[in-house]
């Protein structure tokens, strides 16, 4: 309720100017105590953006909102120049209203005033009252309250019958942003209506508008109808997002950027790890601690330790069949297919049968199993490959679970206990994980693992920080500990300040809110403030993704990564299967683009059934594109199955590692030999920009490629020496560093000459400081993962383009990653 007394009312008042208007009335709001005397300036301010005459001689001057905190108290005076005033070019202002207010309330006090418009008679009186007691009745007449809102008509319009959005200025739907919506109304043929509370206004009517009183928070639906009515809920949506959801956005970047450059005060100690999912958690430290079983050989009769093995086998599928379902209820099935994975462990014949054949030379069948599984597990372990590395952790974790049938053990001691706790642990085994209750789970931390491991995509779907190989030192911190987990700079903090704690809280808080902000308008383009487009797409693995990739915004996939489709299976998928993987994403997307890159394996990322040589130097060695060139059995039939379901959709073909000319050349070659055998239309045909030479020789590739897409994260290795996965590197190896960011920018300029699409897929392209520097080198699509997307697009729609422009014209004149972090 705001608050006028005869005091703030100057009648008959003769003002040369609209600046001496302005100077008067706020003088009323200074001498009653409403405000501080600078608030007369910001009332200047205003007017120098903002027109705030109302019509009807009415003018509500008031303050910009940056000056809310020299509102003292929400108060009105009324300043009445029956003569008028000349108010702008055409316009004189003779009952002028300035307002004081440093929250909503100046919409009540708005609401009443556009009720007052609406009543030529009130308004004469109003401008020739000799009576103040006469103007404070009218403008403090209360009007019966409102109806709570009622969400009826609006669940029972039909979904293309307009648009509902959530008002989210802290000032509610105010004169700027109200006039340019009438304005964008007025220039449609529809009857547009704008309803809130269950009362509806003329969306062409800047007065029928205000007198919705719409406050902050309010969920308004606007409905066209008429014979351009699409066109009209599309131009609205774009000006009430800009007025009211971007500025949320924008600030969800200032969050951003303070949550990442945050730090405790005080700390006792900081241990650093490998960021794999980020955000910030407070909470005492809970350490896990698995109990491995081990035994001993006591063998039995043959038979009966045979037997044994049998039911354990059986009593192990029975256990994660459960788990399966309970997981894919939870988390989803693409989460639980890792226990599918794990089955397929018990049905593995060659395990089976050297398990058997120790049974049967005399040993029991717990000592049998235990042997063979430490014996697989420390083949794979001696291959040096990160992925396979998580495969010996899942066959650990089988054989955990068969042994546990076979002696009797007890299952794993409470991995979350009853209160919330950061957990510290070795490394987590997909048990140990479907066992984590999200509600009790503040955090994780792991001595082992990498950013690639079950936790990370565990931690990372849950929404939960974490942080992995951070050594075994952290195995040591004392339960109970208070600390705060940073999932974004990758560290630790062991007992910091209260005050750090609760600035941890706060931002952890505001990071939530604006998460689901930005949520809600996941399906808004991101738009720049100026205008311009930048895609966001999906980075995905599976086909059941990309529906989830369009449930959250996604205009398509930039990167499918083809290598998941031949993991955790012991042959490679057939031409048809792959065919109904990519027909079926195709389809999910809508005609929305699917950018399939061919396999990207080999080195590294080997697959025990390919039989791949073992490279001296894995990164450098056979993989990507020179695996397809050189095993036309794998190349040939996901070409043929690509092209087989490129008439499902907007279908695109990324060749993965390009370093020369002749290898695209080459890889053109065969997909095209392949597209005539088939008889299939012409798909494009682009590279993934990830290694320096390719980079470098950019415009020629340009001339070559039908679009680029940049892969930050192995350019990132070989611009600057440094393995991707390494855990003493992690903090080093940074795409932000000036090096790559002038290899991007090379290759987004070739690529913007030439007329081609270019893309990020690396994770920089999900970094928002990345994301703002890359769109400001004009690249036209950003792929992430999708959970980053509703976050990604906000952010982007809180900027101008010329502003990111800007930011990566400082970003690549800089010598180091610090310089560049400090743009933020
Ligand atoms: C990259 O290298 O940036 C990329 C997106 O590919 P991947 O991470 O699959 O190697
Ligand atoms: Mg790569």
């Amino acid at each position: 309720m705001f608050h006028i007394t005869a005091a703030q009312i100057r009648l008959g008042a003769t003002p040369g100017t609209k600046m001496e208007a302005l100077a008067q009335v706020g003088q009323l709001l200074v001498d009653s105590g409403c405000v501080d005397a600078g608030y007369i300036a910001s009332m200047n301010r205003r007017e120098a953006v903002a027109n705030t005459y109302l019509g009807k001689g009415i003018a509500i001057p008031h303050g910009v909102p940056e000056d809310r905190g020299l509102v003292k108290q929400t108060g009105l005076a009324v300043l009445q120049v029956p003569a008028g005033v000349a108010w702008n070019a055409s316009e004189s202002a003779k009952f002028i209203v300035g307002i004081a207010a440093a929250s909503d309330e100046h919409i009540d006090a708005l609401r009443r005033l556009t009720r007052v418009l609406g009543d030529d008679a009130l308004v004469a009186s109003l401008i020739s009252t000799t009576d103040p007691a006469y103007v404070i009745a009218v403008l403090t007449d209360e009007r019966p309250p409102t109806a709570p809102l009622d969400p009826a008509p609006l669940a029972q319009a039909p979904d293309d019958a307009g648009f509902t959005m959530i008002i989210r200025e802290p000032v509610g739907f105010h004169v700027r942003p109200a006039s340019l919506f009438v304005e964008s109304a007025q220039r449609f043929q529809s009857a547009i209506s704008v309803t809130y509370n269950g009362q509806s206004a003329d969306a062409k009517s800047l007065i029928s508008l205000l007198q919705l009183g719409v406050p902050s928070g309010a969920l308004i639906r606007v409905v066209a109808q008429g014979p351009d009515a699409a066109e009209a809920h599309a131009t609205l949506e774009s000006v009430l997002y800009q007025a009211f959801v971007a500025p949320a956005a924008a600030l969800s970047a200032e969050t951003a950027t303070a949550a990442l450059n945050w730090a405790p005060r005080t700390a006792s100690a900081t241990f650093s790890g490998v960021s794999a999912s980020p955000g910030l958690a407070s909470g005492p430290i809970r350490q896990y601690d698995r109990q491995t079983i081990v035994v001993t050989d006591q063998p039995s009769e043959p038979m009966r330790e045979g037997a044994r093995f049998d039911a354990a086998l059986h009593a192990a599928q029975a256990e994660l069949d459960t788990i399966y379902d309970e997981v894919k209820t939870h988390l989803g099935s693409d989460k639980a297919a890792i226990f599918r994975a794990h089955a397929a462990f018990l049905s593995d014949m060659g395990i089976i049968q050297q398990t058997v054949s120790r049974i049967f030379a005399g040993h029991s069948a717990a000592w049998s199993w235990q042997e063979v599984i430490a014996e697989r597990v420390r083949q794979i372990e001696t291959l040096d490959d990160p992925v396979l590395a998580g495969r010996a952790v899942d066959l650990s974790d089988v054989g955990q679970r068969v042994l546990r049938h076979l002696t009797g053990a007890k299952g794993q001691p409470d991995l979350t206990g009853s209160t919330p706790t950061i957990l510290v642990a070795t490394d987590l085994t997909p048990s140990d994980t479907a066992a984590l209750d999200p509600a009790l789970l503040l955090g994780l931390c792991t001595a082992h693992g990498g950013p690639t491991s079950h936790t990370a995509i565990i931690a990372r779907s849950m929404g939960i920080p974490a942080l992995v190989g951070m050594g075994d030192a952290i195995l040591a911190i004392a339960e109970g500990s208070q600390a705060i987990l940073d999932g974004f700079a990758g560290a630790l903090y062991l007992d910091p300040a209260p005050a750090d704690i609760q600035e941890a809280q706060r931002l952890q808080a505001e990071l939530r809110q604006q998460r689901d902000i930005a949520y809600s308008s996941r399906f808004v383009a991101a738009q720049t403030a100026d205008g311009h487009h930048i895609e966001v797409g999906a980075n995905i693995n599976r086909a059941s993704a990309a529906a989830e990739a369009v449930e959250v915004g996604a205009e398509g996939v930039g990167l499918m990564r083809t290598e998941f489709l031949f993991l955790e299976r012991t042959s490679a998928p057939s031409e048809d299967e792959q065919f109904v993987a990519y027909r079926d994403m195709a389809r999910a997307l809508g005609g929305r683009p699917l950018t399939i890159r061919t396999l990207d394996i080999g080195g590294d990322k080997e697959i025990l059934y390919l039989n791949l040589p073992k490279e001296d130097n894995a990164f450098l060695g056979i993989r990507g594109i020179r695996l397809c060139l050189a095993r036309p059995d794998l190349f040939l039939p996901q070409l043929r199955a690509i092209y087989r379901a490129s008439s499902y959709g907007a279908i695109r073909i990324m060749f993965p590692m390009i370093a020369t000319l002749q290898e695209l050349r080459q890889a053109k070659r065969i997909a095209e030999q392949v597209q005539r055998e088939l008889h299939a239309g012409p798909v494009p045909l682009g590279i993934m920009v990830e290694i320096p030479s390719a980079a470098m020789m950019a415009e020629e590739f340009a001339e070559e490629a039908d679009f680029f897409s940049i892969g930050t994260n192995d350019l990132t290795q070989y611009a600057l020496a440094m393995d991707r996965l390494h855990p003493q590197l992690a903090k080093q190896s940074d795409a932000l560093h000036p090096a790559v960011l002038r290899l991007v920018e090379r290759v987004a300029q070739a690529a913007n000459q030439a007329g081609k699409p270019v893309g990020v897929c690396g994770n920089l392209a999900s970094d928002p400081l990345g994301a703002r520097i890359l769109a400001g080198m004009r690249v036209s699509e950003l792929s992430m993962t999708i959970p980053s997307i509703p976050t990604m697009k906000a952010l982007l729609r809180g900027h101008t383009l010329a502003e990111m422009e800007e930011l990566a014209r400082k970003a690549v004149r800089c010598r180091t990653v610090e310089e560049v972090r400090a743009l933020a």
